[in-house]
């Protein structure tokens, strides 16, 4: 299904523009063209920054309760095109409809939460030492800011920038992912039917190192929020440094999910099958590594494989599909190589294990599961994006903890138990900045999302996500006693 034979993804000052060229994009369950885009680049993206920056001053003048207006309007329009736009989001991303639903719900609730907490950002009047001053402490919106966005979310991680930056006052410039601009632009579409003032909101569709390179080097632009590979994060930290713009950085992750021995099996069997092949295994905080305690590993492994077993691989539009296509070829080359290297390495396969070849010519790979693994495998160390799911087995906590521990990412962690007290030493133990006990899906507008070490840096979502797009201004008055 076409959508359109082009469309615009360039919209800097409340004008939708042209570019000098487009680039398709692709359905990857079918390879089939559903439009072309439009590719802009270095120029685009500075003239979208000087649109935001003259629309700056009005905005972050709006009283609180302004903004929130728009915000919350946006939220409604949103749930009134979820359909539209869910389909959408299965056509360009590949994840089953369902999925995609539960994902526009998610993406409208970051406007909610933050059209409410826009209203909530408190400054403070600090208690002097000296009689003859008063110390205040005073939030200002920060800017400009850069929102750079994944395809593997193409709704929630826009607007869980978005939320919070349109709420705190800030203007914003956006550039989505090549692969899912489609989402994005009907995202900004809502915005531009509920009247947000020109400006406030721009979008550059193109060409991503020419328009991650113009807003590093771009003074105007204060803040970039990014959510991609610690690859990228670390070159636009590194582009950064020349302004010392601040970043607010969500990575990539390597979750581990410990099963342990009291844990309600099938519960985690179910948990961990969620976690795993949701959205076929391609996002940031989902399970790369079971590790399960030896005394029930052959239960745990037998049933979770029979329940892998019926999982429906095929497109997201149907209404069957469990295990949607993978983003493109190179995650498609990605995931055979990870499964290629664990085999070599001594690696059994449980289930799956091949790209999966029925009728649709899609980026398609079967829900897998890998035994007798070793952390000198890829699959244990880096991550799959894929379908592809590592389990190893442990004998004490003790043990569990130290395999589960990264050296490099610490995004999100998983423990499966019925016990308070062990689940409280586990989450004690784990550098991770998310932990789930019992729950797989920590994702909340109104929680503080973020990853340690090399998986990120600042929050999204809850009271923290709003501060990173506030300046705490010092103020200190004298005062005549
Ligand atoms: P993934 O490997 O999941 O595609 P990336 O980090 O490559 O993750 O992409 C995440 C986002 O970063 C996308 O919007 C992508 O277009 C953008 N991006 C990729 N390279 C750059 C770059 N050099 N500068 C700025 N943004 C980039």
């Amino acid at each position: 299904m076409v959508v359109d034979q082009k469309v615009n993804g360039i919209y800097i000052g409340g004008e939708w523009l042209d570019a000098h060229s487009t680039r398709p994009v692709q359905n990857p369950a079918t390879l089939e063209k559903l439009t072309e885009v439009s590719y802009g680049g270095y120029d685009e993206a500075n003239r979208a920054v000087a649109a935001a920056k003259s629309a700056f001053p009005e905005w972050s003048t709006k009283t609180a309760r302004e903004r929130s207006t728009f915000l919350y309007k946006a939220y409604q329009k949103m749930m009134e095109k979820k359909e539209v736009l869910a389909r959408t989001l299965t056509l360009e991303q590949g994840k089953p409809l369902s999925e995609a639903m539960v994902e526009i719900e998610s993406a409208a609730s970051y406007l909610l939460w933050y059209a409410e907490e826009a209203n909530r950002v408190y400054g403070e009047l600090i208690p002097s030492s000296k009689a003859n001053k008063r110390l205040l402490v005073v939030p200002q919106a920060i800017g400009v800011i850069a929102a750079i966005t994944p395809w593997n979310f193409p709704a929630s991680m826009v607007t869980r920038k978005l939320g919070p930056a349109l709420a705190a006052g800030c203007t914003v410039v956006l550039k989505p992912a090549s692969q899912t601009p489609l989402t994005a632009i009907e995202i900004v579409k809502v915005f531009e039917e509920i009247g947000l003032p020109q400006g406030v909101l721009n979008l550059v569709t193109g060409d991503a190192k020419a328009i991650g390179d113009a807003w590093t080097e771009n003074p105007d632009v204060k803040l970039i929020t990014f959510t991609g590979s610690t690859e990228i994060g670390r070159q636009l930290m590194q582009k950064s440094a020349q302004h010392i713009k601040k970043l607010s950085l969500e990575l990539g992750g390597h979750a581990p999910i410990l099963v342990l021995n009291d844990a309600d099996i099938d519960l985690a069997v179910d948990l961990t099958i969620a976690s795993k092949y949701r959205n076929c295994g391609q996002t940031c905080i989902c399970t790369n590594r079971v590790y399960v305690q030896n005394d029930i590993a052959d239960e745990f492994i037998s049933k979770l494989s029979a329940k892998v077993g019926e999982m429906t691989i095929g497109n997201g539009l149907e209404s069957k599909t469990t295990v949607g296509p993978l983003i493109d070829q190179s995650a498609l080359e990605k995931v055979k190589e990870h499964v290629q290297d664990a085999v070599l390495k001594g690696a059994s396969i449980a289930r799956g294990g091949r790209e999966w070849t029925g009728d649709l010519e899609g980026y398609f790979y079967e829900p897998t599961i890998l035994v007798q693994v070793n952390k000198e495998m890829k699959v244990m160390q880096e991550e799959t994006f894929g379908p592809v799911l590592p389990v190893d087995t442990f004998d004490t906590e003790e043990e569990a903890i130290r395999l589960a521990n990264h050296d490099q990412y610490g995004l999100a962690a998983y423990v499966i138990t019925e016990s308070t007290n062990r689940a409280f030493k586990m989450m004690e133990a784990l550098e991770y900045g998310i932990i789930g006990i019992n729950d797989v899906f920590p994702g909340a507008a109104e929680a503080p999302f973020g990853g340690m070490k090399e998986s990120g840096l600042g929050k999204e979502g809850g009271k923290e996500g709003i501060l990173e797009f506030v300046e705490m201004k010092y103020v200190s008055l004298g005062v005549r006693i």
